[in-house]
């Protein structure tokens, strides 16, 4: 069979990083994508954060095609008939070297697998990897449009679901509590409409965010993110929920009623739907995280479970950079040794370790369980639509002290039950 140094699966972020790193390094990488083309079947909702991973591919950034950098913070609690905003805008955000970027998958991956390929990767589309190839147990290659392909090491980059590491025994096939489903539809519209609708100047952005009445009640929340001329829209639901939701709902029903929503609706006028996507994201946090490694194999990306969602974020991309390109320096290291046991390439491990990737996950080891909690999804919206409604209403008689309003919707058990949230909240 055709033998190759290392074989990637999968041209996403994970897999395009590694294949970048392992190029430039001058070894023989060939990358396995099922998709048209690297980011046709990659879904994001549209937030970079690049500070993280300016070091890991450090010679990108300046031509990457990143949409807008985030200036704008929004956070909004919905509830069936109002919704209450925070909206934070900050100056700093608006100075170079911007922190946060939105983008655009399908520009962004075909962009990065380029690089990947002028720097000398081998990019193979519309190619399924149906299995691995093993030998005393450890990984050789894979099967790929039933051809057989060998490698020194495999690196499964192929995203949340990934069919490699269920293969290689590395992980079952997944808890539903540990996955949530993502729609997301980009809308064109004229780039002057966009700026002018966000209050937008040059190549600033708005991200939002939304939790409550929307995901009736389920784990999850929407968001909103600014391209150029397009708006990411979505929302995120626990697969759990979904599926002990009674009577059942469907997400792409829950989307359109977030998009008739008046909140919404006005944001999307006149726009034109251009992509609509559907995708699993890993939120199992670091207790759902695969065995990274093993004789011949790495794991990088979502494949990993490299996804976490800390509340007013979602973050995987910059996991999926960082850790492609420690599988990759792995890989450089355990060439060195001639070595591509299991042993040998621990080291890919102990990169993480070292890095922000699992120490985000130890940090944020009880955002899971905190998010968890069904009283995020109604009553906090509820409540604080409710309070705002009577703040801002006058009626005909004198109007009650703020704290009377406030006390009138809040029971003593209710103020108890809060205490305790934010008990738990201070652990993440
Ligand atoms: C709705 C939604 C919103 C999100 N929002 C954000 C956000 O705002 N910010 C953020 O940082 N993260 C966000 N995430 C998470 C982020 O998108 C992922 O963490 C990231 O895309 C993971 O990259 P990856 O390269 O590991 O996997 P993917 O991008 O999923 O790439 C996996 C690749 O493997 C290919 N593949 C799979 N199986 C095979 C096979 N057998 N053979 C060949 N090819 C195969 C697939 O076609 C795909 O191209 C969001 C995710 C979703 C779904």
């Amino acid at each position: 069979m055709d033998k190759f140094d290392v074989i990637i699966v999968g041209a996403g972020l994970a897999g395009l990083s590694a294949a970048y790193t392992l190029a430039q390094a001058g070894i023989e990488v060939v990358v396995i994508e099922r998709g048209d083309y690297p980011g046709a079947k990659n879904v994001t909702g549209g937030r970079l954060y690049v500070n993280p991973v300016r070091q890991y591919l450090p010679d990108i950034w300046d031509e990457a095609p990143l949409e807008r950098h985030v200036t704008n913070e929004l956070l909004t609690m919905m509830s069936s008939e109002n919704s209450t905003t925070i909206r934070f805008r900050s100056e700093k955000f608006n100075r170079p070297p911007y922190h946060s970027y939105t983008v655009l998958r399908a520009t962004f991956d075909r962009w990065l697998a380029s690089r990947a390929e002028e720097a000398g990767a081998m990019l193979v589309t519309k190619n399924l990897v149906d299995d691995i190839i093993k030998e005393n147990g450890r990984v050789i290659g894979v099967v790929a449009g039933g051809e057989e392909l060998g490698a020194d090491v495999v690196i499964a980059c192929d995203g949340a679901l990934s069919l490699i590491t269920e293969k290689a025994g590395l992980r079952s096939p997944g808890d539903p509590k540990n996955y949530a489903v993502g729609l997301k539809e980009v809308i064109e519209l004229p780039r002057e409409t966009l700026e002018d609708r966000f209050g937008l100047t040059g190549d600033e952005g708005v991200a939002q965010l939304f939790m409550g009445s929307l995901t009736q009640g389920c784990f999850g929340g929407g968001f909103l993110y600014t391209n150029k001329s397009s708006i990411s829209l979505g929302m995120v639901v626990g697969i759990k929920d979904l599926m002990e939701k009674k009577p059942p709902v469907e997400v792409p029903n829950l989307l359109d009623d977030f998009k008739e929503r008046p909140e919404i609706a006005a944001l999307i006028r006149g726009g034109e739907q251009v992509e609509y996507s559907a995708h699993v994201i890993p939120e199992g946090g670091i207790d759902g995280l695969t065995t990274l490694f093993s004789d011949g194999l790495l794991v990088a990306g979502d494949a990993a479970g490299f996804s976490l969602n800390m509340g007013i974020t979602v973050r995987g991309m910059e996991f999926a950079i960082a850790s492609g390109v420690m599988a990759a320096r792995a890989v450089q290291q355990a060439r060195e040794r001639h070595d591509f046991s299991a042993a040998s390439l621990a080291c890919y491990q102990q990169m993480l370790e070292e890095s922000f990737v699992l120490q985000d996950f130890k940090t944020f080891r009880h955002a899971p369980h905190f998010l968890e909690n069904p009283r995020l999804f109604s009553f906090y919206p509820q409540f604080a639509g409710r309070v705002m409604e009577e703040v801002f209403t006058f009626g005909e008689g004198p109007k009650a002290k703020l704290s009377d309003t406030v006390r009138k919707h809040l029971s003593f058990g209710e103020a108890w039950r809060i205490a305790r949230d934010l008990w738990g909240g201070l652990k993440i």
